[in-house]
C-alpha cells in the first residue's frame, strides 16, 4: 500500500506523542554539538520542526511512501543499503539521528556520537527519499517501547519500574519476573535474541533469576543499578554495562561502573546499544507498521553490533 507522507508523518508523531515530549533531551544537546563540529548546517539541511524537536521527520523526501526501512543507527552501510534499495518517496525510520560508536568490548573503543556524512544526506535528498527518527518518545513508549520489545520477547512479565518520566509516568527500567532461569542460561538466549557473538558481562553470576531490570541502550549508570538491586533484581540487562568510548568521560564511566561490579550481587549483561535497541524495529514496530498502518517494511541489520 502506498501511504501519504504527509499521513504517515502525523500518525507517528501522534503515535510516540512528539508533542508532549518536546525538546528530546539528549539529541537537542548532542546533535548540534556533532554537526556543528563538522561545519555542516544541520538548520538549514533538516525540517524545521525536526531542528526544534530532535525527533521526527528529519529530512523530507517525495510525497508517496511505498515502504519503510527500518534501522536503529545511521551507519554508513545502513545509509549506503537505504540509498541502493529503496525507491524514490521511500523512508528511513531510525531510533538515532547520529551513529553512537559505544565500543566493542572486545575490540576497539568508540568515537561516542558520529555525525551523518555529507555525501549520505546528499545521496537521500538526490533520490527524494525521506528520514525519520524517534529516540525518547521511542524508548519510553509503554506498548512499542525499545525496553518493552525486551520484555516481550523474554517473556517478562513487567511488575515496577525506575526513572518514569512526566510525560506520562512511564518508566525507563523495566523491572520483570521471569521463569526462573541462571545466568548462562540467559546469556544463550540473549546471543540468540540479539544476533550478538558475545555479550558484555559483569558482576555475578547468580543460580536462580527470577526478577530482572530492562533498559534498553545505555543503561550503564551506576545509581540505577543500585536502585534496581535494592528493588531485588537478580540480573540487570541493557545495552550497555561499561562505557567503552575512548574519552575522559568514557574512562571515567567505565571505572565507576567497574568499582560497582565488584560489590554488585546481581548479573550485569550488555548486549550492545545498537542491537538493544534495533531488537524494537525488528519486532514491534513492524508488526504496527504492517498491521496497523499497512505498509510494507524492510529491515536493515546493522553490519555489527558492537561498534
Ligand atoms: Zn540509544
Amino acid at each position: 500500500m502506498v501511504v501519504r507522507l504527509e499521513e504517515l508523518v502525523v500518525i507517528m508523531d501522534q503515535e510516540f506523542a512528539l508533542e508532549n515530549f518536546g525538546k528530546d533531551p539528549a539529541f537537542s544537546r548532542f546533535l548540534p554539538d556533532a554537526y556543528d563540529s563538522v561545519l555542516f548546517d544541520w538548520k538549514s539541511q533538516f525540517e524545521f520542526p525536526f531542528t526544534q524537536r530532535f525527533n521526527g521527520l528529519l529530512i523530507k523526501g517525495s510525497p508517496f511512501v511505498h515502504r519503510i526501512f527500518l534501522a536503529v543507527f545511521p551507519t554508513d552501510h545502513v545509509l549506503e543499503h537505504f540509498i541502493e534499495k529503496s525507491s524514490e518517496g521511500d523512508l528511513l525510520f531510525m531510533h538515532h539521528p547520529l551513529l553512537m560508536e559505544c565500543g566493542d568490548p572486545r575490540g576497539r573503543w568508540g568515537k561516542g556520537f558520529v555525525p551523518i556524512k555529507e555525501n549520505w544526506i546528499r545521496g537521500i535528498k538526490d533520490k527524494k527519499l525521506s528520514v525519520y527518527t524517534c529516540h525518547v518518545p521511542l524508548d519510553y513508549h509503554s506498548s512499542l517501547g525499545t525496553s518493552a520489545a525486551i520484555a516481550r520477547i523474554l517473556n517478562a512479565e513487567i511488575v515496577d519500574g525506575l526513572v518514569p518520566i512526566h510525560v506520562n509516568k512511564t518508566p525507563l527500567i523495566l523491572i520483570c519476573h521471569i521463569d526462573p532461569t541462571d545466568t548462562n542460561s540467559l546469556i544463550h538466549s540473549l546471543k540468540q535474541i540479539f544476533e550478538i557473538p558475545y555479550v558484555d558481562f559483569d558482576g555475578q553470576k547468580h543460580p536462580d533469576i527470577q526478577k530482572i531490570a530492562i533498559v534498553a541502550g545505555c543503561g550503564d549508570k551506576v545509581h540505577w543499578m543500585e536502585a534496581a538491586e535494592k528493588k531485588g533484581v537478580h540480573a540487570y540487562i541493557t545495552g550497555e554495562i561499561h562505557c567503552h568510548i575512548d574519552n575522559a568521560y568514557g574512562r571515567e564511566k567505565f571505572s565507576a561502573m567497574k568499582e560497582f561490579a565488584s560489590t554488585t550481587s546481581m548479573s550485569l549483561i550488555g548486549v550492545s546499544h545498537s542491537a538493544s535497541e534495533y531488537l524494537v524495529k525488528k519486532t514491534l514496530i513492524k508488526e504496527w507498521l504492517e498491521h496497523t498502518i499497512g505498509i510494507e517494511t524492510v529491515l536493515i541489520p546493522q553490519e555489527k553490533w558492537w561498534l
